[in-house]
């Protein structure tokens, strides 16, 4: 009755290190905090930054809906033309999640499915 417990195999080390890659894949934002730059107010100043040479392209080209930076004009309208941008749009068509929809999804009063929001890619000014 001397057996030790055993602690983990050979096998398990691969699964482990592909849990590890995933936790630090970088992180991008969140829906809810890409709907807060929507807001005509936030988008307006993402999208008129200030130069910042740490940024690709300097921080002057943004995509507000995938809050990503390009390195030039040519690259941010290619990546509108792409599958990834299509389908951040699609997401964004629902209202970022409530309390009150949490509720109404629990059972405490009639559920009524999220109102879409109309999401267009963001207007380029070609001057
Ligand atoms: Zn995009």
């Amino acid at each position: 009755m001397t057996r030790s417990k055993q602690i983990g195999n050979h096998k398990n080390d691969k699964k482990k290190n592909i849990a590890k890659l995933w936790k630090t894949k970088r992180r991008v934002k969140d829906l809810d905090q890409i709907h807060h730059d929507l807001q005509p107010e936030n988008a307006k100043l993402l999208l008129n930054q200030e130069i910042d040479y740490q940024l690709p392209g300097n921080g002057q080209h943004y995509c507000l809906h995938c809050a990503r930076y390009f390195v030039d004009l040519k690259t941010l309208k290619e990546h509108f033309k792409t599958k990834v941008h299509k389908r951040r749009l699609k997401q964004l068509k629902e209202e970022p999640y409530t309390q009150e929809e949490a509720e109404r999804a629990a059972g405490m009063g009639s559920y009524i499915a999220p109102k879409l929001i109309k999401i267009e890619t963001q207007k380029m000014d070609m001057s």
